[in-house]
């Protein structure tokens, strides 16, 4: 038993009495951790409106050994996420689009196996998704690619899984998701599963794994681009989930 300081993000609250809650946080220090807040749910409560979903805070609390609930003791509000104020047209499917990044987190990364830069990662697409004249559609798939890429599940970009050719200008490649890769042409066989990308959706994934979430907020992508990116991303993440995000049916894809 210790008691440890965090500054974290809230990806989940499940009711766990009548007055209390267990929150589940993906922290700077410690990557996911679930806690019991005793009284979260009473108005006037020890944690006051510290506690919403996709909130950043720091958090202090009593890390507990054998299995038993850490206890949360004390959240202190850093930033709200805040994807419906005035100036965002799709602040409701914005309010979504951090649903499902909450969604991601929760189910792919492990409890206590800390992941700074992934914090970092989410923190930025929050605030993206906050700021007006970002585009929906780019930050999630720049969320989506840099997460596959962080937890060491985004396909080979640069050359075919199988023989080894560089993905080049107009030919034509395949995602074969089963095995996280890209497949060209001549290494194609009917029995694995996939579906066809282009180079140019390639091209567009590359640039994106190196940009900044707020950078890649700003690519402006059409209707197809965009659904080809999110389509191979979506089956990286699927076969990772082993299956397709929940909250999915809530976003409307649309750049
Ligand atoms: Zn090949």
């Amino acid at each position: 038993m210790s008691l440890e300081k965090a500054d974290a993000i809230v990806i989940r609250q499940v009711d766990f009495s009548e007055s209390s809650r267990v929150i589940t946080f993906f922290s700077r220090e410690f990557g996911k951790f679930g806690a019991l807040a005793k009284g979260a749910k009473r108005l006037k409560g020890p944690f006051e409106a510290g506690l919403d979903l996709l909130s950043e805070c720091r958090v202090v609390f009593i890390r507990k050994t054998h299995g038993t609930l850490n206890l949360l003791t004390e959240s202190r509000l850093m930033a709200r996420f805040q994807p419906q104020q005035q100036g965002i047209s799709d602040g409701l499917n914005r309010l979504y689009a951090g649903y499902y990044l909450a969604e991601l987190l929760n189910g792919l990364t492990e409890d206590f196996d800390p992941a700074p830069e992934l914090y970092e990662l989410t923190t930025a697409t929050l605030k993206s998704l906050s700021t007006p004249d970002c585009q929906t559609s780019s930050v999630i798939i720049h969320f989506e690619i840099s997460l596959l890429q962080q937890i060491g599940l985004l396909p080979n970009l640069f050359e075919c899984a199988v023989c080894g050719c560089p993905v080049e200008q107009n030919a034509r490649f395949v995602h074969w998701v089963s095995q996280g890769g890209l497949l060209c042409q001549s290494c194609r066989r009917e029995e694995y599963a996939g579906s066809t990308v282009s180079t140019g959706a390639i091209e567009i994934l590359r640039r994106m794994t190196e940009s900044s979430a707020e950078l890649a907020g700003r690519i402006r992508l059409t209707g197809s681009q965009a659904e080809e990116c999110h389509k191979l991303a979506v089956s990286a993440i699927t076969g990772a989930l082993g299956r397709r995000p929940q909250t999915l049916r809530y976003l409307q894809f649309t750049p």
